[in-house]
Parts: C-alpha cells; structure tokens; sequence
C-alpha cells in the first residue's frame, strides 16, 4: 500500500483523464425524463468499474433511469457507501447548447455541479485506492437514475434503503459548496392534494339545500395550519386554495394543495396521522374530502454518528494539508435521507464544489476536483 502523499500525487497526475471523464459526462443529455440518456451514463460507469473488480448490477424500472449498485469485496462485512445520482434537471438539447466548457478555473455544462463532477470523484477516487492495493473495506456504490424527480416513477427509494442496509457509513457526492460545508442535516418535503366535493344549490332560492364545499374547506385550512411546529422543524403551508364558481351558488366543489417541511421522521409521521383525521372529520354534514399525496422525499436526520462521522472527517482532512470543512444543515434534499433513515451516519455535498445548480448559471470549480478526490482517498484510508 502506498503513502497518502503518493497516492495524492497519483491523483494529480490522473487529472487530464479525470477532466475528460467529467466531460463525457457532462456532454450527453440524461435529465430524469431522459431514460435512454440516464442509462447510457450508467454503462460507461459500469465499464469503468468492472476492470477494478466491482460487481456491477442494476434496479430496473420501466419509466425511470435504472439505478447502478457497483460492489468491491466482501459484502458480508460493513461496508462503506459511495452514492449519488447520474440524472440532471436538464432538457434534451442541452448538452449540445453549452456543452463541458473550462475557462478562467470555472467548469460548466449541464449537470458540472450536480452532480458529474462529484460521480467523477466518486470514480477516481476508488480507481487510485484499488490500484494502489487499498483494500480497507468492502465499497458499495449506489447511483440513483431519477433523483431529481425524487424518485417518483420507480421503486428507487425502497430499493435505496435496502442497499443502505447494514453500512458502516455512507459520502454522497452531491453538489459541493463554495465555502467547504458538508452536509449533516436536510429537511424533507411533502405535498399533499386535497380535493372537497359538497352540495351545489342556488344562493337566493334554496341556500339551505347547499353544503358549501368552500365553508368545510376553510375549517380544514386552520386545523393544517395548526399542525406547523417549529420546535419539532415541521412546518405545513396551505400554499394554493381554489373552490366554487360563482358567488350567487353555495359552492359544490373546492380544492387545496399543502406542503409540509419536516426536519425529523418522526415529525412527518405525526402531521401524516393528523392529516388522515382532518380527512375523514366532517364539518359541513355532507362535504366529503379526499387527500392524495403528490410527492414525498425523505429528510436527512441529523445523527450524533453523523457528527462523530464529520469530526474525525475533518481532523483527518486538516492532517492531509487539506481545506478544514464545517457542518452544515440545508433545506434542499437529497437521497441521504434513505441512508440515514438506515441509522447509517452519512456527509453529504462530498462532490465538486460550486453555484447555482439547477440553472444555467451552474459552475463548478475546476480545482475542487482534485482537492476533493484527495479527501475522499484520505477519508477511505484513514477512517
Ligand atoms: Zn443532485
């Protein structure tokens, strides 16, 4: 096994190939509506597994990017988690628009930041430590096909939580940023459709025939109100109302959209009962509520092994000469939740760092490419 310095100069000299690598991830359609494009960006990776030993399988799903699960070693003992995802937020027609572009130490390109550079960091930092004869634990790489869309076409967050399963702990190279935060905290978010059907009747005539849908609609919109705890890190937002026609008919129909933030499983679990009781409670005799939940993603739990995790991280990236980094909470999610819903303790924001993702002003730094693969290959060898 070599040094940590000759793995790091390894790591400089990989740098050209590491560029090119990026870039042909970056210059390829794969938004999440994108199937064929997210899957060929699964293959490359594959092809560029398999050579140092990984057993490369994939979740299949028929409307979404299939999921890539890449596995080194003996994975009945605690492995550790490489993980992010290979789908952007960009349209077909992108990649040929602004393509891989480097200038002034500034990269971009769809999807430079969130998240090919880090999936790039991911790759050379395991290609330098395998090649180097590391052989500390056994790795498990899970890149999801349709994060983005938080997985709402495909079975991917149950099949991410059973791939999490059983680790020691998890780097999700997700978006880096700037000023070298590592993520220990992300809310989790959920939006619910709530639809009221009453009685319609004329206003003047036979008010008394109606069941204003609105009226049972309005009670409702308080008691979800009522269930925001800040203490807890829950919030819900009645965001969008709609009902009724006219304002001389007792309203038959009305509508609400809801989102809740939640900081905890616990905490959306609790607003997920009450909401179920303000369904199926009556206020207006007659008016029927029915509530369909539109999406849903998991928050990344702040867990003290997360913290511990992150300590040692830190002290083991000051002892590299590399830049001290800090914990940090961010209301942006990502597929860490299902990793630390595992009670796995997970960094997240491990990728390359940079602005603006998910714009067209999204840039990453060129530099924190290879200053990030390094803390990655010292992270692996020293934790
Ligand atoms: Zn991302």
């Amino acid at each position: 096994m070599r040094t940590l310095e000759e793995i790091f100069q390894s790591i400089d000299q990989a740098k050209p190939a590491m560029m090119d690598t990026w870039k042909s991830l970056v210059n390829r359609d794969c938004g999440s509506g994108n199937k064929a494009g997210v899957d060929s960006v699964g293959q490359d990776i594959r092809r560029f597994l398999e050579p140092l030993g990984f057993m490369v399988r994939f979740h299949e799903y028929e409307k979404a990017g299939n999921m890539l699960v890449a596995e080194y070693g003996d994975m009945t003992k605690p492995f550790v988690i490489l993980t992010g995802h290979m789908d952007t937020v960009f349209a077909d027609g992108t990649a040929a628009e602004r393509p891989f572009t480097v200038q002034d130490g500034r990269v971009t390109g769809p999807g430079v930041l969130d998240m090919k550079g880090g999936i790039t960091v991911m790759l050379y930092a395991v290609k330098t430590l395998l090649e180097s004869g590391w052989n500390r634990y056994p790795l498990k790489i899970i890149l999801a096909g349709d994060e983005e869309v938080g997985h709402g076409w495909s079975d991917a967050a149950q099949d991410y939580r059973k791939e999490a399963r059983g680790a020691l702990m998890a780097f999700n190279y997700e978006t880096g940023f700037i000023d070298n935060g590592i993520v220990l905290e992300r809310k989790g978010c959920a939006q619910y459709r709530f639809d009221f059907h009453g009685v319609g009747a004329h206003a003047g005539n036979n008010p008394e025939d109606g069941r204003s849908a609105v009226k049972e609609l309005c009670h409702k919109a308080l008691d979800m109100e009522a269930l925001t705890d800040m203490a807890e890190g829950t919030t819900v937002n009645v965001g969008v109302i709609a009902g009724g026609t006219v304002p001389n008919a007792i309203p038959e129909n009305a509508w609400c959209r809801v989102d809740v933030r939640f900081r905890t499983m616990a905490g959306i679990e609790r607003v997920e009962k009450a909401l179920k009781e303000i369904t199926d409670k009556v206020y207006i005799d007659q008016v029927q509520t029915t509530c369909r939940c539109e999406v849903k993603m998991g928050a990344m739990e702040r867990l003290a092994s997360s913290e511990e995790l992150f300590d040692k991280a830190n002290q083991i990236a000051r002892e590299a000469g590399l830049p001290e980094m800090k914990a940090i909470a961010v209301g942006g999610g990502s597929d860490s939740a299902y990793i630390t819903a595992e009670g796995v303790p997970a960094l997240c924001a491990m990728g390359v760092k940079g602005q603006f993702n998910h714009t067209v002003r999204e840039w990453a730094k060129e530099s924190s490419l290879t200053e990030r693969t390094k803390l990655s290959a010292a992270l692996l060898m020293k934790l």
